[in-house]
């Protein structure tokens, strides 16, 4: 049984819809992320399933009971926010408490949940310590120990790294998703950011418009996306439009700008027909500059820019009219106007739907 259904949720404001009619199935265990750009309407998903927010039409069910109707304190649905909303006149082990007491459970109880959640989170000798004398990460620390020590159902995390620098972000989403995977926890977890939802989810829904575009597993939404936003949502890429020429033994042979290009089949969202015509999608670590000519879909390019990036330089290329971008690692140096092969292997480039359709 899934720990939490979402069922034909819907919500507008006046009269914009915001979320159209959403199913989300997130089983026991399970790190689900609700990945889209601003104002898709992921918030206000996570808040319906706390009870923050009151759906228009549609239920949540959590662990098999309908709390559609219930209030927050009603649930067991924990939640860590963007800004932590820790009470400042309180020190860190009375911020983690406080849910506790409220749900008046023995002081024995409290106390060993306290310690067990400061433990958790590393932040053990700061139990004392004012939270307006913490710095933004551990503070968000003691965020995550006072969610984590109402042993809620699920625990729901909106955007709860958006406020700390690149390197504190790093580090809190492998700590967010170990603390997850140690306590077997199910989470539903709200971000913009594609890295740490490839990172840290198990699978992840790509939203839009208040719908659900796609839902998979990272390793499958960023190499088989099923239409362009979702490709260009989860990285760099390039979209040469393409006509299929002819299928063969799991392959199809597409004529695109940059020549005749073979895309291998399995796996692919779309599956066309010969005189179809697709959109392609290529990410650039996926093209390989300097290639034998004579390897499969190799094609003459001239570069017409080079910015070196440390690990990888970025290229611009210039592919018989299409502009193509690869990320080449260690490369030699590249100058414009260099004259290079490049290939792309055929189970690196992906089919989708023509550029019209969604
Ligand atoms: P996201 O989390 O994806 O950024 P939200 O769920 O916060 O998106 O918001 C979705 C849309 O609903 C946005 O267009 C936002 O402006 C609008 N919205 C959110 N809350 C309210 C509100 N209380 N009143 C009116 N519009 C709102």
């Amino acid at each position: 049984m899934a720990m939490l259904e979402i069922r034909g949720v819907s919500k507008a404001y006046g009269r914009t819809p915001v979320l159209r009619g959403v199913d989300l199935s997130v089983e026991p265990g399970e790190l689900m992320f609700l990945l889209g750009p601003s104002g898709c309407g992921k918030s206000t998903l996570l808040r319906i399933v706390a009870g923050l927010i009151r759906q228009d039409a549609g239920s949540v069910v959590l662990g098999g009971r309908d709390v559609s109707a219930l209030p927050p304190e009603s649930r067991n649905t924990p939640m860590v926010f963007q800004n932590y909303a820790l009470w400042p006149h309180l020190n860190v082990a009375e911020n983690i408490e406080f849910g506790l007491k409220i749900k008046k459970l023995p002081r024995t109880e409290i106390r060993k949940t306290v310690d067990e959640m400061l433990e958790v989170v590393g932040m053990a000798e700061f139990a004392k310590r004012k939270v307006n004398e913490l710095s933004g990460g551990q503070q968000q620390r003691v965020a995550l120990a006072r969610a984590l020590a109402l042993k809620g159902d699920i625990l729901l995390l909106d955007e709860p790294l958006s406020n700390l620098d690149a390197r504190l972000r790093d580090l809190m989403r492998t700590e967010i998703r170990r603390i997850c995977k140690e306590r077997r926890l199910t989470a539903l977890y709200v971000t913009h950011d594609r890295r740490e939802a490839l990172s840290v989810g198990d699978r992840i829904a790509v939203m839009k418009d208040g719908a659900i575009l796609q839902l998979d597993a990272p390793r499958t939404l960023y190499t088989r996306p099923a239409n362009k936003f979702t490709a260009a949502f989860l990285g760099d890429a390039d979209f040469p439009e393409a006509k299929c020429l002819r299928i063969e033994d799991g392959f199809a042979l597409f004529e695109t700008p940059m020549g005749e290009l073979r895309v291998r089949l399995e796996g692919q969202p779309v599956q066309p027909a010969q005189n179809d015509v697709c959109t392609l999608m290529i990410r650039p670590e996926a093209v390989r500059p300097g290639t034998d000519p004579a390897s499969p879909n190799a094609f003459p390019c001239i570069v017409r820019d080079s910015v070196f990036l440390g690990e990888t330089t970025g290229l611009t290329l210039d592919a018989s009219g299409f502009t193509l971008h690869a990320n080449e690692p260690a490369a030699p140096e590249r100058r414009p106007g260099d004259k290079l092969v490049c290939a792309v292997p055929p189970d690196a480039i992906a089919i989708l739907p023509p550029d019209n359709a969604r």
